[in-house]
């Protein structure tokens, strides 16, 4: 089958090859037909070398696929059923997956799905271990279900750690992919107002987040947030203010956005320290919180909302193309001219 392969260390080093079909799986996993696969973030760092990874391996990890193989262990699988599923492959037994925080396993044991220790979904058969997926629920699509993963990152961040009250004046910094899960994920939990913020280039983005419910959007290099989040809140600022651009000049403006007492969530990696005057945490008594990837329960609420059509992928599947266009849609994902593009093996 052809594959989408890290094949080592180092800039570029990535290639569609010609790799064996894997035919035997263990007892605990799972034979999945790969229907769709999108190109995330992760998978631009590693192209660029920058970002954790163990070559040789095949890319991709926020995947749809239907088991064809369930191993003889495995109980309540069923072939033809359509799974989705995180990338990671906790320990299960760390302190930090004892305590429900799989997405924070500590133990050298942990693999990656497409990452490292684990091939992943950018060819047409991939093997999982049966107790990672999640079955998607018959009114999903297999595209709608390629998004999943990145909309329990959303549930996580703005259900899970933000907890978003009802009537809340929300600002979501950064209309990419997390930005525009994270905008339709706090409306369905009452979010009275929502306003996401961009820069040029993010125009089209803009213009969907619009069309996905924001009640605002605010090109900053254009109009000042500030300002505008100040006269939408009589001067008090933003309840909450979720930060998914990844740029240090976004981190610091959130301070400006929220209210005194209110809540900062940040969602977006840098890759670079960031300087911020943090006495304005103690004198605006504010909460700030970090979300890292997902949890079990993302998953039920992140499928839940997708079926019932309150969470939709489908506007930001910009492009569609076939594992040989890979450099083309890494580029695209890359250079902005796409929010999501999904390989179909
Ligand atoms: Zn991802
Ligand atoms: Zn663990």
């Amino acid at each position: 089958m052809k594959a989408v392969v890290k094949t080592k260390r180092g800039v570029g080093n990535i290639e569609l090859l010609e790799v064996e079909e894997p035919d035997k799986i263990g007892p605990d996993e799972l034979l999945l037909e790969i229907k769709a696969t999108g190109i995330c973030g992760t998978d631009i760092h590693i192209w660029h070398d920058q970002s954790v990874y163990v070559p040789p391996v095949i890319l991709g990890h926020e995947y749809s696929g239907v088991v064809t193989q369930i191993g003889e262990k495995v109980e309540n699988v069923n072939i033809g059923d359509l799974v989705t599923s995180p990338a990671t492959v906790n320990c299960g037994v760390c302190y930090f997956c004892k305590t429900g925080h799989t997405n924070r396993c500590i133990s050298a044991k942990k693999r990656i799905l497409g990452v490292m220790g684990a091939n992943g979904a950018f060819a047409k058969y991939m093997v999982v271990p049966a107790r990672i997926i999640h079955k998607v629920p018959i009114e999903v699509n297999f595209e709608d279900a390629a998004v999943s993963e990145p909309t329990a990152c959303a549930v996580h961040a703005a259900a899970e750690m933000g907890k978003i009250d009802l009537g809340d004046i929300v600002v979501i910094q950064g209309p990419g992919p997390m930005g525009l899960l994270t905008l339709q994920v706090v409306k369905a939990q009452g979010a009275n107002q929502t306003i996401v913020t961009g820069i040029s280039g993010d125009e089209e983005r803009l213009k969907i987040a619009k069309e996905l419910g924001a009640d605002v959007t605010v090109n900053i290099e254009e109009e000042d947030p500030v300002e505008i989040v100040g006269s939408l809140t009589n001067d008090l600022g933003a309840d909450v203010v979720f930060e998914a651009s990844g740029a240090v000049a976004a981190r610091r403006q959130a301070f400006d956005l929220v209210k005194r007492t209110g809540k900062i969530i940040y969602i977006g990696i840098t890759g670079k320290p960031s300087e911020i005057d943090l006495d304005q945490i103690v004198e605006k008594e504010l909460k700030i919180i970090g979300s890292w990837g997902t949890v079990w329960t993302s998953w039920r609420k992140a499928l839940k909302l997708i079926a019932s059509g309150k969470v939709k992928g489908a506007p930001l599947v910009t492009s569609k193309m076939s594992l040989e266009e890979w450099e083309k849609g890494f580029q695209m994902m890359e250079e902005k001219k796409a929010i999501k593009v999904l390989l179909i093996p």
